[in-house]
Order: C-alpha cells, then sequence, then structure tokens
C-alpha cells in the first residue's frame, strides 16, 4: 500500500533528465532526484565528466543513461535531443550554467554570446524538445536553475546577469502557455551556493566575508540545499505550482 508521503514525493516510475550533471547543483539534483526513486537520463560534455554521478545514481538502485550534449552550441542540441521523444522523459530540470567575470566595459562579445547561449538558449531549445513530447502525452515539468541574478543586477558579471534575467523571463512565459496542457515550468533561484561556480568569490577574503555577512542563514548553501527543492518541485506535492522563480537563498532576498 502507498502511504501518503510517498503518494506526495515519491518519484518512483518517472524519467528525469538533467543537463550539467557531472559536477556541482547538478550533479546533486541528479542524485537526489534517484534517491527519490527516479530513473535518470544525464546531459553532459562527455562521458568521463558524467562518471561520478552515473556511479551515485547507480548506488542509489535507479538507472542512469547518458546524453552528450554541449548546450553552448543549438547544433549539438538538435543532434542530442533529436531522438529525445522516444526517451519518455517526465521531469526536465535545465541546471548546465557558466560565468564570465569581468566589468561590463571589458567583456567580449564571444564571452557574452557563449554565457548567453549556455545559459539561456539552450533552455528554450531544451524546453521545447522536451516539452513538445511532453504535451503530446499531456504531462510533465520543467524546472530551470534560474539565480538571485534574475532579480538583481550582480557585480561584474554582465552576460550572467541578463542570462539568468532571461531564465525567470522564459520560465513564466513557457508556465503561461504550458500549463493547460499538464506542463508546469517553475525555475530555482539558488542563492550563494558552495560549487566550482562561485570558487572566486569564496577565495576572495573581502567579497567573502561580505557576501556571507548579508546571508541571514550565516553560511554559504550546499548543493543539497537545492537538491532536496528539485525533489519538491518534480514531486506530485507541487502539482498546482506554475511559473514559480523560487529563491533558496538562506534569506539573501528577504534582506
Ligand atoms: P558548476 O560550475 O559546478 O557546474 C556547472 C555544470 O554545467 C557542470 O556540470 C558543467 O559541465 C555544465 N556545463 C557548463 N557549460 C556546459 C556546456 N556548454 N554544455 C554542457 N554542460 C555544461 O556550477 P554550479 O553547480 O554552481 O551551477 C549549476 C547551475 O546553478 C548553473 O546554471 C548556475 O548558473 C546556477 N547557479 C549557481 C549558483 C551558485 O552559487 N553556485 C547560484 C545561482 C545559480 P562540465 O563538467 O562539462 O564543465
Amino acid at each position: 500500500m502507498t502511504s501518503w508521503l510517498e503518494s506526495q514525493f515519491s518519484l518512483r516510475g518517472k524519467r528525469a533528465l538533467v543537463t550539467g550533471s557531472s559536477k556541482g547543483i547538478g550533479s546533486a539534483i541528479a542524485i537526489s532526484l534517484a534517491q527519490a526513486g527516479a530513473d535518470l537520463v544525464l546531459v553532459g560534455r562527455s562521458t568521463e565528466s558524467l562518471e561520478t554521478t552515473r556511479l551515485g545514481i547507480e548506488a542509489t538502485g535507479q538507472q542512469a543513461e547518458l546524453l552528450i550534449c554541449d548546450v553552448s552550441s543549438s547544433a549539438s542540441i538538435d543532434k542530442a535531443f533529436g531522438g529525445i521523444a522516444e526517451m519518455n522523459v517526465d521531469i526536465v530540470v535545465n541546471n548546465a550554467g557558466t560565468i564570465s567575470r569581468a566589468p561590463a566595459a571589458e567583456t567580449a562579445m564571444q564571452d557574452w554570446t557563449r554565457v548567453i547561449n549556455t545559459n539561456l538558449s539552450s533552455i528554450f531549445q531544451i524546453s521545447q524538445a522536451c516539452g513538445s513530447a511532453m504535451i503530446l502525452r499531456g504531462h510533465g515539468t520543467i524546472i530551470n536553475i534560474a539565480s538571485l541574478l534574475s532579480f538583481q543586477g550582480g557585480i561584474n558579471v554582465p552576460a550572467y546577469t541578463a542570462s539568468k534575467h532571461g531564465v525567470a523571463g522564459v520560465t513564466k512565459a513557457l508556465a503561461n502557455e504550458w500549463g493547460n496542457k499538464g506542463v508546469s515550468v517553475n525555475a530555482i533561484a539558488p542563492g550563494y551556493i558552495a560549487t566550482d561556480n562561485t570558487a572566486p568569490l569564496r577565495a576572495d577574503q573581502e567579497r567573502s566575508a561580505s557576501i556571507l555577512a548579508r546571508i541571514p542563514m550565516g553560511r554559504w548553501g550546499e548543493a543539497e540545499d537545492i537538491a532536496s527543492v528539485a525533489v519538491f518541485l518534480a514531486s506530485p506535492a507541487a502539482r498546482y505550482i506554475n511559473g514559480e522563480v523560487l529563491t533558496v537563498d538562506g534569506g539573501w532576498m528577504g534582506r
């Protein structure tokens, strides 16, 4: 017999796809979704880079398929996601992301384009491919990884900020269109999480201290702090949440 808790939060029988699942937040999300019962499709730039996460999934008893894709390239997404309809994916987490740190006046257009393509255009293209299949099947859920810089300007990261404002926008646009087709689209806006993405900030003692001083909970976030929220948003318990950009930031935005 299925308990109430299981019926609300179990992902058993579901298949989830996570981009950028080689490390950091994406790896933690993939493993947590598996712990909740989902089988995984891990998207990354190489088989080798996905190995640790694949082993983590298999340790939970769930299955992991690999999809090799450079999400900064529209052609690579086309190629990798050509057969996505047959994979019957129920949950998509658009997590892959990159950052370029330089003052606006010194930001090369090449870096601007790389960040926008990786963080924003990929989300639209992958959501289009997966969302079309979900609409045909009448159900699915998409979770995009946004940022506090979906709301704020940031310091020396103009392309990243523009891309993450775009992630919030495209989340709401798709939610509006697809909500009545059984497909929900939401985003998580993580606060300051200790991963490779933020290593330069943590290495800068002054910057690190000023960031910490503004977080009411008094600590940097861990990738698992985001992963548990992804499990919730992917679960039946979140069935009436749509078009939401949920901050998970130890209280930063409320300060
Ligand atoms: P990491 O740098 O640890 O991980 C980034 C992931 O994205 C890696 O798996 C990386 O793969 C993948 N990736 C990057 N570029 C590409 C590409 N072109 N094609 C395929 N995969 C790619 O960072 P985080 O875990 O911190 O970041 C995950 C997401 O969370 C990002 O969208 C980031 O913007 C967002 N975020 C992070 C915050 C933080 O404080 N850490 C705060 C707010 C948002 P590879 O191993 O091949 O490099």
